[in-house]
């Protein structure tokens, strides 16, 4: 990477705003998942290490620019307190005279952790003289290691670099870009890639950049009843995009063109309806009756794409094979997270983004043999896609 690190900067004894993600799952003012939180612990400990004091600002839900008790960063600070063993300041505003006062009676090494960013209109419009007010914050020395947050460009994200001296990514920042990076340019091959979830117009680009550098496309869920129809294969009432059709059919034309490996459903679990207890039947693709839909990829599709898995070297895998929340239409979702892992435990490097795919491999024990889970669904998403992601490009280069 080209961009400044956080090991690249002399913290101590400076003020450093450091953006992390702690939008963190909350339940009656609890933090009920805290794998954000911890996952931002090796940048913290090194920063604490270097002796910087450090001002931490993320966001939290989607307030819409007003306060919101309801999406206070508190329980995330008592969370922090707990997992770093010290006390962490908080600031009831991200900008202004508290904040002000409590980032500049910080110690070295000592923490404050500003209030959500998002009570602020001013952030999500990512306006100059909000930014202004948090880099007056930090001495200078900004830190970013919100990858979730990096595909937008919002105050604390972006705005602020204008107005610091230097701006470096965290290690967790490094690490996503280290693999995602990786994925994309140098890849060790064979290289599948396996896309799902509800719609092909969210992942469109990322299909068409994915055809130009994997060797192998694996295609569930939802939105492989676009392309399946696109081809002229019946799919009953199952989920469609029909403005998608064209685009589906000239994918699918290229693939065809170029040899290229573009692997659609062989057989699905149909139902009558969308819901936990229907009766769900396995039947080849083309045999949906028109009275019921697709909800999840059958025991060929899984033995084939499970297949493919198994021969990759490199594996990047985003989005739900079936409507995984219901345990009728998981199978197929929770069949590829184990190929996936077995892959990995083979020597595969893998890389799984999206909560879905993430909360499968959860649900299937296998978690921890991924070589590497993204904590930015939407920013890895938009990274593979091809796209440059805001909070990256403004970092200050090397
Ligand atoms: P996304 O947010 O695009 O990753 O889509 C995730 C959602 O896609 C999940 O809530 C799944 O229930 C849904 N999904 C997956 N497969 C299907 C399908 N065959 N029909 C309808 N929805 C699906």
């Amino acid at each position: 990477m080209t961009k400044l690190t956080i090991k690249d900067l002399d913290l101590r004894g400076k003020r450093v705003f450091l953006r992390v993600d702690f939008n963190v799952p909350l339940k009656d003012g609890v933090v009920t998942d805290d794998t954000r939180i911890r996952e931002t612990l090796p940048t913290l400990r090194l920063a604490i290490e270097k002796g910087a004091r450090l001002v931490l600002a993320s966001h939290l839900g989607r307030p819409k620019g007003a306060r919101n008790g309801k999406y206070s960063l508190k329980p995330a600070a008592k969370k922090l307190e707990e997992l770093l063993g010290k006390r962490i300041e908080f600031s009831d505003d991200c900008i202004g005279a508290e904040a002000e006062t409590k980032s500049k009676v910080l110690r070295d090494g000592g923490v404050l952790l500003l209030e959500n960013v998002r009570f602020h209109a001013e952030e999500e419009k990512n306006d100059q003289a909000f930014s202004k007010q948090l880099a007056a914050l930090c001495d200078g020395l900004f830190v970013c290691d919100a990858f979730g947050s990096a595909h937008r460009a919002h105050a604390s994200v972006v705005g602020i670099t204008h107005f610091v001296k230097q701006s470096a990514a965290g290690l967790l920042m490094e690490k996503e870009l280290a693999y995602l990076g990786k994925a994309i340019s140098n890849p060790e091959r064979p290289f599948v890639a396996i896309l799902g979830g509800a719609k092909v117009s969210d992942k469109i680009e990322v299909v068409e950049n994915l055809m130009k550098i994997a060797d192998v496309l694996l295609i569930g869920g939802g939105m492989a009843y676009t392309f399946l129809k696109a081809q002229g294969t019946a799919i009953g009432k199952s989920l469609v995009e029909n403005e998608k059709l064209d685009l589906a059919k000239k994918n699918l034309d290229d693939a065809r063109a170029r040899n290229f490996k573009f692997m659609l459903p062989v057989d699905n679990v149909i139902a009558p309806e969308f819901k936990p207890d229907a009766p769900a039947k396995v039947v080849d693709v083309g045999a949906i009756p028109s009275d019921q839909m697709g909800l999840d990829i059958g025991p060929q599709t899984i033995a084939l794409y499970g297949a493919e898995i198994g021969k990759a070297k490199t594996i990047v895998w985003n989005g739900p094979m079936g409507v995984f929340e219901m345990p009728a239409f998981a199978k197929g979702t929770l069949a590829i997270a184990e190929a996936v892992a077995g892959a990995t435990d083979s020597g595969a490097t893998s890389i799984v983004g999206g909560g879905d795919s993430v909360a499968a491999l959860h649900q299937s024990g296998v978690a921890d043999k991924i070589s590497h889970i993204s904590t930015g669904g939407g920013a890895s998403l938009e990274f593979l896609g091809g796209q440059k992601l805001p909070g990256v490009q403004a970092l200050t280069e090397k």
